[in-house]
């Protein structure tokens, strides 16, 4: 599948713990990643600044659903229950 453009649940919802242009230290969980626009587009798509990970997700119907908010509910849990 692709991704929904204007999505950004996976910008916002996980932790990153690998370094973001402009959030040295990555990001917690529920935290806007710096680099996501109002629309929610990544300013670095296409730059090799954007961080592997970023790089390396690959949208599923697993994550993403079928509305932003199933993903962002999805990605909420995913999150609480990978807590250390
Ligand atoms: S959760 Fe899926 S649809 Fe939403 S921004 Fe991420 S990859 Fe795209
Ligand atoms: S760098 Fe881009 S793809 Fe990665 S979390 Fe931030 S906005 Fe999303």
């Amino acid at each position: 599948m692709n991704c929904r453009e204007g999505c950004g649940a996976c910008c916002i919802a996980p932790s990153i713990s690998s370094p973001i242009p402009g959030m040295p230290k990555g990001k917690p969980a529920g935290v806007r990643c710096i680099q996501l626009t109002e629309g929610h587009l990544c300013k670095l798509f296409g730059t090799p600044e954007r961080p592997k990970v970023c790089i390396e997700l690959k949208p599923t119907e697993d994550m993403c659903g079928f509305s932003d908010q199933e993903a962002m509910d999805y990605l909420k849990t995913l999150e609480e229950v990978t807590k250390p």
